[in-house]
């Protein structure tokens, strides 16, 4: 995971489609997931917010199995 600042525009793959469809602009920054199977996807920065709260909760869930041995 790492942050990038959009060169070109790019598709926020949170906000592909539907009514809050909208890109990532060229300056703007965003988040970029290296999934290696689909490839690099790219998140705007509200997209990218929710990403790490939940990747946060499944750290703190990880570690709790962890501790418990
Ligand atoms: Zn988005």
């Amino acid at each position: 995971m790492s942050v990038e600042t959009a060169a070109r525009e790019r598709v926020c793959h949170r906000h592909k489609t539907g009514k809050d469809a909208r890109p990532i602009v060229p300056g703007e920054r965003c988040l970029v997931i290296d999934t290696q199977v689909m490839g690099k996807q790219s998140y705007c920065l509200e997209a990218a917010a929710d990403i790490i709260e939940q990747a946060r909760l499944d750290i703190d869930e990880i570690e709790r199995q962890v501790s418990a041995g």
